[in-house]
C-alpha cells in the first residue's frame, strides 16, 4: 500500500525545531554577552527564552497542537526583538532580526496567519527603530528609515509570493499524486489517506465503514476485440456511471488496471451490499455507445466491513478481493458480501 505524502505540518515541525535550536544556542550566547554588556534585563529575557526553547524542543516532535505552540513560541520571541530594539544600550544591528520575521512567519504559520503576524511585528519593528535611531528629522534620518522600511517591505513581498506559489504548487502536486490520470478518479494513494481518516472517525463515533472491491468482467476481451483506446474509454465510462449513483461522501477510486474500490463511510453491511448490487445493475444497464459499437460491461464485486473483516485497509482489501474472486468463480456479474456463498450473498 502506498504511503500518504508528507503533510505540511511535518515540514513546519522541522522548521520549528531548527528555530528552537537557534534560539536555545543564541539565547545562551547573547544572554552571557549581555551580562558583560550590562544589559541585565535583556540578558534575563534571553536566558528565559533559552529555557522556553529547551522545553518546547522536548514536545515539538509529538505535539498535535503544533500551530498553538508555534504561536506561544513566536509571539514572545518577536516581542523580545521589539524590547531589544527599544532598550537604550542595544545597537541598531538588532534590526537585522526584524528582517527574519516575514520568513519565519510564512514558513511556520502559512499564508493566512503568517501574513498577519508578520505585518503586525514588522510595522512595530519599524516604529521602534524610528523611535530609537532617528528623530532629528534630517534627510539622513529619512534615508535610513526609508531604507529599512523598503527592505522590510521587500522581505514581506518575497515571502508572500514565495509561500503563495509554494502552496499552489503543493496543491497541484498533491492533486496529481492522488488522481488516476486516465479516469480522473482518486487513486490508491488517496484511498489510503482517506481510509486512515475514515477509520479513525468510524472508531471514534462507533459508525460503520464498508469497502467494495470491483473488477470488470472479461475486460481483456474488450481490449482484444475493440482496441486499447476503446478499453480506456470503457474504464472512464465505468467511472461516470458508478459515480452518478454514489453519495458525495463515498469515494470511488481506481486501484489499477480494471480494478476499482469504493469506500463507504457510515454504511452498514446491509446498505453496502445493496449499494454494490445497485452499482452492478447500473453498469449492466448503461452500455457504452461508441459510434457503431455498443459495449455492455458487467462487474464482479466483493464487500468487506471494518471490524468484521479486520481493522486495516489491507485487511478489508484482502477480504473484498477474496469475495470478488468468489463472484468470478461463481459465474461473474455478481456481488459477494460474505465468505459463505449462499443464495442471498450474491444478491
Ligand atoms: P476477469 O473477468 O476474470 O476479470 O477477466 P479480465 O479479462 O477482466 O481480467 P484480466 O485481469 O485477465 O484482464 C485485465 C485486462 O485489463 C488486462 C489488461 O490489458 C487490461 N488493462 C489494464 N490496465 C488497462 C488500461 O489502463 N487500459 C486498458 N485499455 N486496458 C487495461
Ligand atoms: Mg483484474
Ligand atoms: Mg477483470
Amino acid at each position: 500500500m502506498s504511503e500518504p505524502l508528507e503533510s505540511n505540518e511535518h515540514h513546519r515541525r522541522r522548521v520549528l525545531k531548527a528555530l528552537l535550536w537557534t534560539t536555545l544556542v543564541g539565547g545562551i550566547f547573547f544572554g552571557i554577552l549581555n551580562i558583560f554588556n550590562g544589559v541585565w534585563m535583556l540578558s534575563a529575557l534571553e536566558g528565559f527564552y533559552a529555557c522556553v526553547s529547551l522545553a518546547l524542543l522536548r514536545i515539538v516532535d509529538r505535539t498535535p497542537r503544533l500551530r498553538f505552540w508555534t504561536l506561544v513560541y513566536l509571539l514572545p520571541f518577536f516581542s523580545i526583538m521589539m524590547a531589544a530594539l527599544l532598550l537604550t544600550k542595544t545597537s541598531y544591528t538588532v534590526f537585522a532580526w526584524i528582517q527574519t520575521i516575514p520568513i519565519i512567519c510564512y514558513l511556520m504559520l502559512g499564508l493566512r496567519i503568517g501574513s498577519r503576524v508578520a505585518a503586525v511585528f514588522v510595522i512595530l519593528g519599524l516604529v521602534a527603530f524610528n523611535y530609537r535611531f532617528t528623530g532629528h528629522n534630517s534627510i539622513t534620518d529619512i534615508l535610513v528609515i526609508s531604507n529599512v522600511a523598503l527592505a522590510s517591505l521587500a522581505m514581506m513581498l518575497f515571502s508572500h509570493i514565495y509561500e503563495r506559489s509554494r502552496m499552489d504548487n503543493e496543491r497541484r502536486l498533491l492533486e496529481l499524486a492522488s488522481t488516476d490520470s486516465l479516469t480522473g478518479l482518486a487513486n490508491r494513494m488517496k484511498l489510503s489517506e482517506v481510509f486512515a481518516r475514515e477509520q479513525a472517525h468510524a472508531q471514534r463515533n462507533a459508525t460503520p465503514l464498508a469497502l467494495i472491491f470491483i473488477d470488470i468482467d472479461h475486460f481483456k476481451y474488450i481490449n482484444d476485440q475493440h482496441g486499447h483506446d476503446t478499453g480506456d474509454k470503457a474504464l472512464c465510462h465505468l467511472g461516470h456511471v458508478l459515480n452518478e449513483r454514489l453519495r458525495s461522501t463515498d469515494m470511488l477510486c481506481r486501484l489499477g488496471g480494471e480494478e476499482f474500490a469504493v469506500l463507504l463511510p457510515n454504511t452498514s453491511p446491509k446498505q453496502a451490499a445493496e449499494l454494490a448490487e445497485s452499482l452492478r445493475l447500473r453498469l449492466q444497464d448503461s452500455p457504452l455507445q461508441l459510434g457503431e459499437i455498443r459495449l455492455t460491461m458487467t462487474l464482479s464485486a466483493g464487500v468487506a466491513y471494518l471490524g468484521r473483516d479486520g481493522k486495516s485497509l489491507d485487511d478489508l482489501m484482502r477480504a473484498a478481493d477474496r469475495r470478488t474472486y468468489m463472484a468470478k468463480r461463481n459465474g461473474r456479474n455478481q456481488v459477494v458480501s460474505s465468505d459463505e456463498l449462499t443464495a442471498d450473498n450474491h444478491v
